[in-house]
């Protein structure tokens, strides 16, 4: 985020950040006003203008942009604070981490998707390592042919292309009771893949 985003963002939920000319503006407690005597008339709370995060100092209560949405849901008493927070954007697969939810859903539309795969690889112009895990029960093996076949059809200079297999069910589990999981002998085979083309050490800052 940027300045004007910030300030735009915290308009958007009816919070006015004051006209501050250092970083960090400050601001009545909007998440606990009820922990703070006289409405938290002088502020205890500031708000980082460069990245949204707030921080309260009198009741400890903080947070980022997406965390403002609950602390003002809790306090204007739409959400019951002992709900659990969805962390799903948080985890290693968030849904919203990278992109917005209208370009996630528009993968999975039949109609009027930009992310067909097959359309786009050519244009996809690093290194590329495709792993096929060979027990997938939503990708067979045509696919992966036809997913390498778009990457051959690449552009001059972009010609490192590596495919791989390895035994493995859909989301990466194990094949068969007792064997590895898909995933690590993915990431075996990524991890040999990235020392050949970016050796440790070898990272220019
Ligand atoms: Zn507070």
């Amino acid at each position: 985020m940027t300045t004007p985003d910030v300030r735009a963002f915290y308009t958007t939920l009816g919070i006015e950040l004051p006209g501050w000319p250092k970083l960090e503006a400050p601001i009545r407690c909007f998440a606990q006003a009820d922990a703070h005597h006289y409405n938290d008339r002088s502020p205890s709370c500031s708000v980082n203008l460069a990245s949204g995060a707030w921080n309260c100092h009198g009741c400890g209560a903080h947070g980022g942009a997406y965390a403002l949405y609950r602390a003002l849901a809790v306090s204007s008493g739409a959400l019951d604070p002992i709900r659990r927070p969805d962390l799903t954007n948080y985890g290693l697969v968030g849904f919203g981490r990278f992109s917005t939810p209208d370009a996630w859903l528009s993968t999975w539309s039949a109609r009027s998707t930009n992310a067909d795969f097959l359309r786009c690889a050519p244009g996809v112009t690093g290194p590329v390592l495709l792993v096929e895990l060979t027990g997938d029960q939503a990708s067979f093996p045509a696919d992966t042919a036809a997913m390498s076949a778009a990457f051959s059809t690449r552009g001059p200079g972009r010609g490192d292309f590596t495919g791989a297999r390895v035994a493995g069910t859909h989301f990466g589990g194990p094949i068969a009771q007792g064997q590895p999981t898909g995933s690590s002998l993915a990431a075996a085979e990524i991890g040999a893949w990235l020392a050949e083309r970016y050796p440790v050490g070898a990272v220019t800052r």
